[in-house]
């Protein structure tokens, strides 16, 4: 039965820790990991050291989106009423169910089998591509680093860049195995690499008639959406299909067209290192004759509204997706993306997975991290990523509280209620030498990594007593 989350978990993951073990012992992987996030990381660093009212465009930026998350409701009255105006049908979906068979249901309407897919999150998070593929429907994503992933039967392990865990040798191995029409000479060169996938997804775009993309930025004021690439696929998919299905977060929205001109210098700096992103597309409704003429868009909560209700987490839902936490993680460096388990990897997956999805689905989560705070510095909507991680391993302790751990804690206070309790409880410490280098459970979560030191041969108390 489904849990109504879609991707958001992967369930059939092993839990962090051992993900991580097995990712730290591939050292392919951390090369490519490391190369790229430098790289990102490097790009946007000389970005914002050129930009002089960065921390006043972060600023503005958290600001803007605290004002949507204080008044959500009425910003998503204004832009169904605004969009629907324009000739769009929104649809409301409470989880990854409902989504789905929305989707489903108007493709299935258009009585075509196959769509393209602009890359988004919100349609990974719901599991849309194999909602899709069980009800006959092929869908091919047609974002460069997706095909990729599509075509290997990988998982994304970036936001910004799903296969950033694959170097050029692999994706012409995948190409050569998987991309029928990729030229039998094909070298790892990018540019050739680049010109198979482009030449294999040109025949998509103009055979296909209808797409499915996310969003970057739901304008309240116009019943606008913005999606913003670097490839150009995103804007054959918006524009040539007949039909347009947009599912979007509902944390998506921006109250006034005006407010891009934050959000369109902190995203692509943050996100890709550009001062802009090569491509932006806004579309409102439906435009005769012009662009898709049957226009949905599927407003999308998954746990949103219980992220809301979090007063310290509640912040989370500023996010752009930029992914510059990922870039500059410590974690996320040696560990990449897959051993988050989950479609949001990295400081922000480590936060809103357990926020969206509840703690006791995802408890090992805010504890993958190293509190540096590396991530809440660069973070251009100025989310507190290690105030939230330190609130959820809070809770994560608590949904988990073990009998045994309450049971020592009980003890512990009985025994320092009173001097002679105290005294008489001293008495027991040379057992420690037992278990100094491992312990029963749930103490062996201690011992398993750190030798207790050998304990005393004498109390303090004695000594003193003894005459010192
Ligand atoms: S938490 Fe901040 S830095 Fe991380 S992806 Fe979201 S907006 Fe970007």
């Amino acid at each position: 039965m489904s849990n109504g989350n879609g991707d958001l978990i992967w369930t059939d993951d092993p839990p962090f820790a051992q993900n991580a073990k097995r990712a730290v012992d591939d050292s392919q992987l951390r090369h490519n990991v490391r190369k790229a996030t430098a790289t990102i990381r490097e790009r946007r660093a000389g970005l914002v050291a050129e930009t002089p009212d960065w921390q006043a465009l972060r600023a503005s930026g958290a600001a803007i989106k605290d004002d949507v998350l204080h008044h959500l409701d009425g910003y998503l009255e204004q832009f169904e009423r605004n969009a629907t105006a324009r000739g769009a049908h929104v649809h409301w979906a409470r989880d990854a169910d409902e989504a789905t068979q929305t989707v489903t249901r108007l493709v299935q309407a258009t009585g075509r089998n196959e769509v393209i897919k602009v890359k988004s999150m919100a349609t990974q998070e719901i599991g849309l591509v194999k909602a899709l593929e069980d009800a006959g429907i092929t869908a091919h994503e047609t974002d460069l680093a997706e095909l990729i992933i599509q075509l290997s039967h990988d998982r994304p392990s970036h936001i910004v860049v799903p296969a950033l865990h694959r170097n050029r040798a692999e994706i012409r191995q995948i190409f050569r195995d998987h991309m029928p029409d990729a030229p039998t000479e094909l070298s790892d060169d990018p540019n050739a690499l680049a010109e198979a996938a482009r030449l294999h997804l040109r025949r998509l775009f103009l055979k296909t008639r209808v797409a499915v993309s996310g969003a970057n930025f739901a304008i309240a004021e116009t019943g606008g959406l913005l999606v913003a690439e670097s490839e150009g696929n995103g804007r054959m998919c918006l524009t040539l299909p007949d039909t347009l299905i947009s599912v979007v977060g509902i944390e998506k929205l921006i109250p006034r067209f005006g407010d891009l001109e934050v959000f369109l210098q902190l995203l692509p700096r943050s996100s890709t290192g550009e001062r802009m992103n090569p491509y932006n597309s806004v579309w409102t409704g439906v435009t005769q004759n012009d662009g898709p003429q049957n226009v949905h868009i599927v407003l999308l909560d998954n746990g949103r509204t219980k992220a809301l209700a979090d007063d310290t987490g509640r912040q989370a839902l500023r996010c752009i997706r930029c992914a510059a936490c990922l870039n500059v993680c410590p974690v996320y460096e040696r560990t990449g993306g897959h051993a988050y388990g989950a479609t949001y990897p990295g400081p922000i997956g480590a936060i809103v997975t357990p926020l969206m999805a509840g703690v006791e689905h995802a408890p090992e989560l805010p504890f993958a991290s190293s509190l540096c705070g590396a991530c809440y510095e660069v973070c251009p909507v100025k989310i507190d990523i290690p105030t939230v991680l330190v609130k959820l391993r809070a809770d994560a302790v608590k949904a988990q509280r073990h009998k045994a751990q309450d049971a020592t804690f009980a003890a512990a206070a009985q025994a320092m209620s009173g001097r002679r309790r105290w005294t008489a409880a001293l008495k027991l410490v040379p057992l420690m030498r037992f278990i100094r280098h491992g312990a029963p459970p749930p103490l062996s979560g201690w011992t398993r990594t750190r030798d207790l030191p050998d304990p005393p041969k004498q109390s303090f108390r004695d000594w003193w007593s003894n005459g010192r």
